[in-house]
């Protein structure tokens, strides 16, 4: 199967033996990305988030015993 990469537009022969590929095929819409971009990307991101000046907009996840400390903490 080939891919073309959104990024770079560049064709890509895939193994249609890996998971991936299967994933790409069964849904379309799932974009694809060739391992350069993928690692451009990725240097990027890393670098972006230890610059600091980078929120994750997700909710924080907290284990059940930093919860407890963290309300026994309040009600002290
Ligand atoms: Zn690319």
């Amino acid at each position: 199967m080939n891919a073309k990469c959104i990024l770079c537009e560049r064709v890509d022969e895939l193994d249609n033996r890996e998971f991936k590929t299967k994933q790409l095929r069964n849904k379309p819409i799932r974009m694809y990305l060739c391992p350069e971009c993928e690692h451009r990307v990725a240097i990027n991101t890393i670098s972006r988030v230890n610059s600091g000046h980078f929120n994750f907009h997700k909710p924080v996840v907290m284990s059940n015993s930093e919860l407890k400390n963290l309300i026994e903490g309040n009600a002290k």
